[in-house]
C-alpha cells in the first residue's frame, strides 16, 4: 500500500498533451472575421444560436468559441439571447417535430439582413437521427439556409472559416455590378 502511494505520488499525471495553441492563426482569422462584418454590417456581429435536437455535441463546439482559448468576444463578435438582436442563427441538430414551431418563429423573429447557418451533419441532411419518426428533417427543410458547416461535430476553427465566407460572400453579392 504505502509503495503505491509512493508511486502515485512520483508519477507525472496520466493526461493527454494539450494541442499546441496556434494562436497567430487563430486571431488572424477572427480579426478577417471582424473586418468583414464591419464592412458589411457596419459593426460586429450578433449570433443567436438554436438547438433544433442536436445531441448537444454541436453546442459544446459552439460554447467553445466562448471560452478562454477562442474568446470570440474580443473580436467584437458575441452570442445574444433574443433573436431580435441577432444577424446570423447558427442552428445545431436535425429539426425535431417539437422544435420546429420554435425554429420558424425565431426565423421569422429575426429582423433582415439575417443569414441561417446549419451546422453539423445532422442540421444539414438529419445525420445518424435521419428518418426517425421524432423527427422533421434538415434545418433546410423549415426555414431558408445559407451556409451548411459539415462535421459531427465541427471544431470551432470550422464554424469560425464557415462565418468568414458568409459573410464574404454576401459581400462580394451587395458589390455585384
Ligand atoms: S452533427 Fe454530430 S455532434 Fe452535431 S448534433 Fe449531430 S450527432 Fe450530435
Amino acid at each position: 500500500m504505502r509503495k503505491l502511494l509512493f508511486q502515485g505520488l512520483i508519477r507525472p499525471p496520466l493526461t493527454e498533451q494539450p494541442p499546441q495553441p496556434d494562436d497567430g492563426a487563430l486571431a488572424e482569422l477572427a480579426a478577417s472575421l471582424q473586418r468583414t462584418a464591419r464592412r458589411r454590417l457596419g459593426r460586429s456581429i450578433s449570433i443567436r444560436q438554436i438547438d433544433a435536437g442536436s445531441c448537444n455535441g454541436c453546442e459544446l463546439e459552439i460554447h467553445a468559441l466562448a471560452n478562454a482559448y477562442y474568446d470570440l468576444e474580443r473580436f467584437g463578435m458575441r452570442f445574444v439571447a433574443s433573436p431580435r438582436h441577432a444577424d446570423v442563427l447558427l442552428v445545431t441538430g436535425p429539426v425535431t417535430k417539437n422544435m420546429r414551431e420554435a425554429l420558424e418563429r425565431t426565423y421569422h423573429a429575426t429582423p433582415a439582413p439575417k443569414w441561417v447557418v446549419a451546422v453539423g451533419d445532422c442540421a444539414v441532411n438529419g445525420g445518424c437521427f435521419a428518418g426517425s419518426y421524432a423527427v422533421v428533417g434538415s434545418v433546410s427543410e423549415v426555414v431558408p439556409v445559407d451556409l451548411h458547416i459539415r462535421g459531427c461535430p465541427p471544431s470551432p476553427t470550422d464554424l469560425l472559416k464557415g462565418l468568414l465566407a458568409l459573410l464574404e460572400h454576401t459581400n462580394r453579392e451587395k458589390h455585384a455590378p
